[in-house]
């Protein structure tokens, strides 16, 4: 990672520089986590002029909108059109930032803070580092070498970005060095028990009674992956309109599918145009889906990954199973 240069383009920027940063289009607790902890940070360093933002609806959804920082959140076509300095988090590639991907020509520098291996390095600098469990670890390094002091609002979002990422701490990525980073967050005095409750407890009733609803249909192919099985399930928009229930609220409805014991594979397909469908891939270890979403035009990490499908549902739904590495041993 090009440290140096990341480090120079922020000490360049005078006091009245404008600085743009944005994150990928429905931006998740490490997309937003990342943005706002480091935003902070900028403040504190007296960069006056921050905007953040991202593509597609304007606020944070629920689940992040207490956020410290959230206040420095545009809708987008407010977002300063030529920025001093663009900042991109979590993003693997132009394509994730939707039409602000236009801004990156006529800001005067750009930087990339990501940890996608299939990142694009799309930025003038770009910080990407695949083996970090989240952005905010980028991000936390940069801050650190720009002698920024962590305090608690920053350290919210950067603790907010590394749970999310990590599944509370379970998936692989959870190495020594981010209970390393928990640990440095937390003495910041920000309230771990708290932050959860926020973030991870915060589902309308509403949204309680659509999961049924779309949990009582979910199928299992228990020949479909490797031979570990393939769960998936599928939310449509008049599922939503039904319960009342805004979009955002299907992003954590991969986690009761993905506990699945007889599926090494699962999925969520959410509907997200007439004919167009928003995928999410999780894999228990036996299968790379982030191979299996570049393949479908779409990107992630080996464990989790995601795409955006094309026409009718069971069309959708057949490329996935087609594109699952064939059924190779018996499952244990
Ligand atoms: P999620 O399933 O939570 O939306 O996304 C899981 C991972 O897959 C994220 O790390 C995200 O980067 C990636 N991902 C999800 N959807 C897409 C997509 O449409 N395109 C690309 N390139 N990556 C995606
Ligand atoms: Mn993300
Ligand atoms: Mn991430």
């Amino acid at each position: 990672a090009d440290w140096a240069a990341a480090v120079e383009a922020v000490r360049v920027l005078r006091a009245d520089a404008r600085v743009l940063l944005v994150c990928h289009v429905n931006p998740d607790g490490d997309a937003l986590g990342s943005m706002l902890g480091f935003a902070l940070g900028l403040r504190r360093l007296g960069v006056r002029h921050l905007q953040a933002t991202f593509p597609g609806p304007a606020g944070a959804p629920e689940p992040f909108r207490w956020l410290p920082g959230v206040e420095l959140l545009v809708p987008q076509d407010d977002a300063y059109p030529a920025p001093d300095l663009m900042i991109c988090f979590d993003a693997a590639s132009e394509s994730r930032l939707g039409d602000l991907a236009g801004r990156l020509a006529t800001a005067g520098t750009s930087l990339v803070l990501d940890h996608h291996a299939s990142n694009t390095g799309f930025g003038r600098v770009n910080l990407v580092d695949p083996h970090a469990a989240a952005t905010s670890v980028v991000a936390l390094g940069l801050l650190d070498r720009l002698g920024v002091t962590l305090d608690a609002p920053m350290a919210t979002g950067l603790y907010v970005a590394l749970t999310t990422d990590t599944g509370s701490f379970r998936f692989e990525a959870t190495t020594p060095a981010v209970h390393e980073m928990a640990a440095r967050l937390l003495a910041t005095g920000i309230r771990p028990g708290d932050i959860s409750r926020r973030v991870f407890d915060t589902r309308p009733f509403g949204a309680v009674r659509l999961f049924g609803e779309v949990l009582g249909r979910a199928t299992l192919e228990p020949e479909a992956a490797a031979g570990h099985g393939l769960v998936w399930a599928y939310a449509t928009r008049d599922d939503l309109a039904r319960h009342g229930q805004p979009a955002y609220v299907l992003e954590a409805l991969i986690d009761p599918v993905r506990c699945t014991a007889e599926a090494d594979v699962s999925c969520v397909v959410k509907q997200s145009g007439e004919a167009e469908w928003a995928v999410s891939l999780r894999s228990k270890g036996a299968v790379d889906v982030s191979r299996v979403a570049v393949g479908l035009g779409g990107g992630g990490h080996r464990f989790a990954a995601g795409f955006t499908g094309h026409g009718p549902l069971d069309e959708v739904i057949a490329t996935i199973r087609a594109a699952l590495p064939p059924p190779s041993y018996p499952h244990p």
